[in-house]
Formats: structure tokens, C-alpha cells, sequence
């Protein structure tokens, strides 16, 4: 994610899409989130390589979505397009992922992370290791990693409502201070939308083993509802990672959605000491919090 707190300006850039039919009968109570599964999802992707646009790695990651959908005979579809970088003259391709479940559904929410890492550790404690892309086991690989369980689980077992879970791409490619350089995929996202949703849910920084979340400060001023369902949710299910007071605002993929009318939560714990340095590994993170994560999200869903 993005730790500028104040204004925001987006680009653009073309289109694929996935498309996944359930099978099963559907039913309003959630199969189990299994925290070791995602832990693992996560551990798969930083073992790729940084997840950096355009590099071996993020294609390998596609890859691994791709026989994840494969395996679970769900289609998916791709939104391909690029985007000009102006401070290196460089055009880079970037790709959007769509999992849709139950795409026949008009009812639909919208469950979505960025797969991209950044490729600069600009706030690395040793000023050497500063140009060196992040591992992003935490800024990255969670979030996706949660999408793709969540794949497994809607799939096999169909909630009521439709979903799409999709992958965001290039939301953590600019330096420093270049608003416009961040949250690539989802300002494109914004704005060739497949479906309407009723909300969304991103999902961004949520393997942290010290886990706090408290409600982002922008999906509180916009989408306080949508904060007020997941936070009461988690109360229920005593899932105490989830503080209910209000916390930082942080510019990140909701926002270009938010933009687009759609009401969007982030749920972030933006206090992570290895945010955007090379320590950014998967021994900071744990099963248990992305349990919990999961745990809350499924029930939301599985609600509707
Ligand atoms: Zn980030």
C-alpha cells in the first residue's frame, strides 16, 4: 500500500476477465478458513521472487493463479492493459485478475488485494539496500494470498451472492511522493468495471502476527456502513485484532473505487515496522492473523 495521507490522483490504462461457476447448493453458513492454507498461499508467492510488474516473478505468480483456477475449474479472466511510466520513458503491462463466483448473480459484492510488490525498499533501514524491490510477504502476498483461499472455499462451496475476487496490479509502483504512479489496477479497475456492486472489501497489510486493525479513516468517511458490518461481525466472533475505533487514513486501491461509486472498506493494519523494507518476509506474518482475517470475511459473505 501507499503511505501518502492526503490527496490523490490516479491514471488509466485495456482488458481480460475470469469467469468461475460454483457448483454446489449454496447455504448461508461459511465453510472454515484455514489460516495454515493461507500462511502457505502467502510462503508460495514471496518464494517466487518480488512480484514486481513485469518481472519473471509476477509472471510466475499469474501462473500460479491461473492452475489455481485451473484446478478448481473456475475461469478467469484478465484485464491487460498498460501504463506509460513517465520518469523512465519505460511502457509497462500490467494485468488485472477476475474470479467471479456465481457470475450469473445481479447481487454482487466485490473482495479484492493487490498481487503487485514494490520494487524498491525506499524505507529499508540500511540506505544501501534502498533500491532493492521488497520481498512483500505482508504488502502483497496476504491479501492475494487470502483471495485465493477465499477461491477455494466460494467455489466448492457457493454463498448466496455473487463475488468477485479481484487481483489488483500495480498498486505499489511509484516512488515515493508520485501519487499518480500508485494504485495502477484498481484506477483501471474503476473504470471498466465488469460488474455493479453492492460494496467492496480490500484487503491490503493483513498477515501481520502483531495484527491491530483499526477502521481506515477514508472507508469510514465514505463507506462507514460497510466498516460498521465487518467490525460488528468480527465483536460476534471474538475476533479481537479488530479494534473499533478509527485509525490512520491511507491512500490505497478503495479509493479509485470509492471515486467510482462503489462503497469500499480497506482493511489494513498500516503498523508494520517492515513496511517497504527488505524484511518484509513471511516470518513476520502468521497463520493465526490471517484466520482471523478470513474468519470475519467469510462471515460477511456468507451473510449476504
Ligand atoms: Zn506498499
Amino acid at each position: 500500500m501507499n503511505g501518502v495521507f492526503s490527496r490523490c490522483l490516479y491514471i488509466m490504462c485495456a482488458v481480460a476477465v475470469v469467469a468461475a461457476t460454483g457448483c454446489g447448493s449454496g447455504g448461508n453458513r461459511p465453510p472454515a478458513f484455514d489460516g495454515n492454507r493461507a500462511l502457505t498461499l502467502l510462503q508460495q508467492q514471496v518464494a517466487l521472487g518480488p512480484r514486481t510488474p513485469g518481472s519473471e516473478s509476477w509472471q510466475a505468480f499469474q501462473t500460479m493463479l491461473r492452475r489455481l483456477c485451473d484446478s478448481l475449474g473456475i475461469a478467469g479472466t484478465t484485464q491487460v492493459f498498460t501504463y506509460n511510466d513517465y520518469l523512465t520513458g519505460n511502457t509497462i503491462s500490467l494485468a488485472n485478475w477476475i474470479v467471479s463466483i456465481n457470475p450469473g448473480e445481479r447481487d454482487r459484492v466485490l473482495v479484492a488485494a493487490h498481487y503487485d510488490s514494490r520494487p524498491r525498499a525506499d524505507r529499508d533501514p540500511d540506505s544501501t539496500r534502498r533500491n532493492l524491490p521488497i520481498p512483500g510477504a505482508n504488502d502483497g502476498a496476504s491479501g492475494s494470498a487470502m483471495l485465493m483461499h477465499l477461491m477455494e472455499l466460494l467455489s466448492t462451496h457457493p454463498p448466496r451472492i455473487g463475488v468477485d475476487l479481484v487481483f489488483f496490479d500495480g498498486e505499489d509502483y511509484g516512488p515515493s511522493g508520485k501519487l499518480d504512479q500508485y494504485l495502477l489496477g484498481s484506477t483501471y479497475f474503476a473504470a471498466h468495471s465488469p460488474n455493479r456492486y453492492r460494496y467492496g472489501i480490500l484487503l491490503d497489510m493483513i498477515g501481520d502476527r502483531d495484527l491491530r486493525i483499526y477502521r481506515e479513516g477514508y472507508s469510514e468517511r465514505y463507506a462507514w456502513e460497510i466498516d460498521d458490518k465487518v467490525w460488528k461481525t468480527a465483536a460476534r466472533l471474538g475476533a479481537t485484532a479488530f479494534v473499533d475505533s478509527v485509525g490512520t487514513e491511507v491512500i490505497d486501491d478503495h479509493i479509485p473505487l470509492v471515486g467510482a461509486g462503489i462503497p469500499m472498506i480497506d482493511i489494513i493494519d498500516f503498523d508494520y515496522p517492515y513496511w517497504h523494507t527488505t524484511a518484509d518476509t513471511p516470518d513476520k506474518c502468521s497463520a493465526a492473523s490471517l484466520e482471523a482475517v478470513g474468519r470475519v470475511v467469510m462471515e460477511v459473505i456468507y451473510g449476504e
